[in-house]
């Protein structure tokens, strides 16, 4: 059977040579005799293996010594609560850009654990249909913390916010990680879950300022503990073994294809395709974004009516291309078009979009 075009949000498309390699390698890892799977942790093997991925990330992002990056479960969800937990500390004030779904459960978490949170800015007035330009802290910031891409709503920051001297930066990534060059060190921390971008689900890469790292809070539960973490590579238990080796191979697929330069304009050529089609609707097709804000990984719109949504979206099941449904929090249409979706598969969807367009309008 052919493959589908697979929009899907998370868990996502991967790429198909990284499948087939997956493939070759799942019955007997480099004449080893049996698959990553089955490996031990404290295997030398396994060692070479989360050793290179920790090395791609530093290569693909340019860090240097200065930067840690850890691989740990619990998902992007669980760095919600340990942010908080390890730096909103001696009084400081954890602060947020509330930007839509994924910054808001971030927020509940902090104030959950009883850190004091302030909000720098919030874009809930327009329904998150724009980043803030601006913000304001608070007194005695421990961080502002953003999301990059808000893969429910469909905006994204297309530059590194500025952060007044001092302040770490953090970001949730999660949806648009190793998508295009960024100044990762800007950032204090990064962290994005692998199933949108990098890897399948079951773990969460996080790339941590050494310097940063040094003022977490001390004697936290062991796995809520960055430092614990980062002073046992990874391993203080058994780390997602299979998910972080998926990594290794999605980041080699993207340094041999040529880096984030290439990754990123692949991604515009793809998204453009989409957004093309929606602006060339005559309203047909509404975005839901202001455009200088539009999301290069999550192109979100709607359509006049739910029936109508509801018929695109199963007719284009029929012509191969699925997951196009936008989350339940926010309905409408949603097509995902992160870093391992094939242009052909945008082409096709924006070809798709006119035909029906055609029928129906
Ligand atoms: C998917 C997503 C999350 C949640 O990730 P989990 O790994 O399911 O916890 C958080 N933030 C963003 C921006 C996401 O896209």
């Amino acid at each position: 059977m052919e493959r589908v075009h697979n929009f899907n949000a998370g868990p996502a498309v991967l790429p198909e040579e990284v499948l087939r390699e997956a493939q070759a390698d799942l019955f007997n890892y480099k004449g080893m005799g049996l698959s990553v799977m089955e490996m031990s942790h404290r295997s030398k093997e396994y060692q070479a293996i989360i050793d290179e991925t920790h090395a791609a990330v530093k290569r693909i992002y340019n860090l240097g010594d200065d930067y840690d990056v850890l691989f740990l479960q619990g998902g992007a969800s669980m760095q919600f609560l340990m942010v908080p937990m390890n730096f909103a500390h001696n009084g400081k004030v954890a602060n947020y850009i509330h930007t839509g779904v994924w910054s808001k459960k971030a927020i509940a978490e902090a104030k959950k654990i009883g850190k004091q949170v302030h909000l720098a800015a919030s874009s809930e007035d327009k329904s998150f249909s724009y980043i803030p330009k601006t913000h304001q802290l608070s007194e005695n910031p421990a961080f502002l913390h953003i999301t990059t891409n808000n893969t429910i709503y469909g905006t994204e920051w297309h530059h590194d916010p500025e952060v007044a001297p001092g302040v770490p930066l953090i970001a949730d990534m999660s949806s648009n990680f190793m998508s295009k060059p960024i100044d990762a060190q800007k950032y204090s921390m990064i962290y994005a879950g692998a199933q949108k971008n990098v890897g399948p689900a079951g773990c969460v890469v996080v790339i941590i300022k050494k310097d940063f790292l040094a003022t977490a809070q001390s004697g936290l539960p062991s796995m809520l503990d960055y430092n614990i973490h980062a002073k046992n590579g990874s391993m203080y238990n058994t780390p997602p073994s299979f998910t972080i080796y998926m990594i290794g191979l999605v980041l080699k697929w993207i340094e041999e294809m040529g880096g984030l330069e290439k990754v990123a304009a692949n991604n515009v050529a793809k998204a453009k395709y989409v957004y093309d089609a929606i602006d060339a609707s005559n309203g047909f097709f509404r975005g839901t974004v202001v455009p200088e804000d539009r999301s290069l990984m999550n192109i979100t719109f709607r359509m006049a009516t739910e029936e109508l949504e509801a018929l695109f979206i199963s007719e284009a099941k029929k012509a191969g291309m699925i997951g196009l449904k936008g989350h339940r929090d926010v309905g409408g249409c949603r097509a995902s078009t992160y870093n391992s979706l094939p242009l052909t598969a945008t082409h096709a969807l924006a070809e798709f979009m006119k035909d029906f367009m055609k029928k129906h309008g």
